[in-house]
C-alpha cells in the first residue's frame, strides 16, 4: 500500500508543492545540527501580578538560523515534533531553563522567580520523559517547585492513566504543571479534576475579545470561576489592553501575560525590565 501511495505521489506534480517539501527538508537538516551550532536560544515573557509585578517568566524558543534568520517556534517545532528531533531540542530547552533559574538564584531579588517551560506532545508522551527532567533538575541543582512544565489538552487524549503517573512522579519532586491553551483543545471537562495541575492558562483567543465580546467575557468568566472551585491557579493569555486586564482583574483573575506588560525579551532584558525592588537590593548587601 505504501507503494501505492508513493507512486501516487509521484504522479502529482505540484510546483509550489514540491518547492515546499524541498525547503522543509533542508530544514530538518539545519535542525539536526542547529543544537551542535548553538543556533537556539531562549526568550522569557513575564507573568504578572495584579500589581504587575513578574512572579514568573514563560521560556519561549527562538532560531537563529544561518541564512533564514530569527525563526519563531512556529515555524519549527511541528518538524520537530514529526521528525523526533524534539525530544533532543526538548531536554536542551529544559537544561536552558534550569540554568536561567540557576542564575537568577543567586540574586536574592530574583530568587523566587520561576520559569514555565512548554513541553510538546511527542516529548511528554515519551515513556523517559519523566526520567528526561528529573535528571536535568538533578544535574542543574535547582530547586523543583521553580519549574511549571506547560502542557496542553491534546496530551490526554491518549492513556490518561500514564499522563497522571506521570505528572505525579515528578509532582513528587516539586515540579508544577500547567494547562497551556485552555479552552481550544478537546479535553472532556473531567480531566480537570483528575490531572494534578497547579495552573490554567486561559487561551488568548477568547483574552482578544474582552471586554466587548459577549462570548468571550462568558468563556472568561466561566474559566475563572471554574479554576477557583478546583483551587487552580489561572494565567491570563496574551492580555494587549488595559480594557483586558481591567475585566480580568474585576472578575477575579490573579495572573496575567501579555505584550501589555512585557513581550518575550532576553534574560537579561528581564532583570533590567523589572529592576529588583530597592529593600531587596538594600537586603542582599
Ligand atoms: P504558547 O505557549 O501559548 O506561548 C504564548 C505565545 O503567545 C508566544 O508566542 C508569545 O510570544 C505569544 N504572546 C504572548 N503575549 C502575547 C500578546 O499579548 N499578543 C500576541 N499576539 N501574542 C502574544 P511564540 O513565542 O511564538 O510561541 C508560540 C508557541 O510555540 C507557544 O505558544 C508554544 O506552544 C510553542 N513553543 C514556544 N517555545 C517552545 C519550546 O521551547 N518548546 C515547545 N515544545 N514549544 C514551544
Ligand atoms: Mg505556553
Ligand atoms: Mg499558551
Ligand atoms: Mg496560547
Amino acid at each position: 500500500q505504501a507503494k501505492e501511495r508513493g507512486r501516487n505521489n509521484v504522479c502529482v506534480f505540484d510546483p509550489t508543492l514540491q518547492a515546499s517539501i524541498l525547503s522543509q527538508t533542508g530544514l530538518i537538516d539545519d535542525l539536526r545540527q542547529a543544537i551542535q551550532r548553538d543556533e537556539f536560544h531562549l526568550l522569557y515573557q513575564p507573568v504578572v501580578s495584579p500589581l504587575q509585578q513578574p512572579q514568573d517568566w514563560e521560556a519561549l524558543i527562538r532560531w537563529q538560523h544561518p541564512t533564514r534568520g530569527l525563526l519563531a517556534p512556529a515555524a519549527f517545532i511541528k518538524l520537530a515534533e514529526e521528525s523526533g528531533l524534539i525530544l533532543s531540542l526538548g531536554q536542551w530547552v529544559l537544561r536552558a531553563a534550569c540554568e536561567q533559574l540557576t542564575h537568577w538564584g543567586r540574586v536574592p531579588a530574583t530568587a523566587h522567580w520561576s520559569v514555565a517551560v512548554n513541553v510538546s506532545a511527542r516529548q511528554f508522551l515519551d515513556p523517559a520523559f519523566a526520567a528526561r527532567v528529573q535528571s536535568v533538575i538533578e544535574g542543574s541543582g535547582i530547586n523543583p517547585s521553580l519549574l511549571r512544565l506547560e502542557l496542553t489538552e491534546s496530551m490526554f487524549l491518549t492513556d490518561i492513566e500514564k499522563s497522571i503517573l506521570k505528572m505525579q512522579s515528578l509532582r513528587a519532586l516539586g515540579v508544577q504543571f500547567a494547562l497551556d491553551d485552555f479552552g481550544t483543545g478537546y479535553s472532556s471537562l473531567s480531566y480537570l479534576k483528575r490531572l494534578p495541575l497547579d495552573q490554567l492558562k486561559v487561551d488568548r483567543s477568547f483574552v482578544q475579545g474582552l471586554p466587548g465580546s459577549r462570548e468571550d467575557a462568558a468563556i472568561t468568566t466561566t474559566i475563572l470561576t471554574l479554576a477557583r472551585t478546583l483551587g487552580l491557579q489561572v494565567v491570563a493569555e496574551g492580555v494587549e489592553n488595559k480594557a483586558q486586564f481591567d475585566f480580568l482583574l474585576q472578575h477575579g483573575c490573579s495572573a496575567f501575560q501579555g505584550y501589555l506588560f512585557g513581550k518575550p525579551m532576553s534574560a537579561q532584558d528581564a532583570a533590567s525590565h523589572f529592576p529588583p525592588a530597592r529593600q531587596a537590593i538594600a537586603g542582599s548587601e
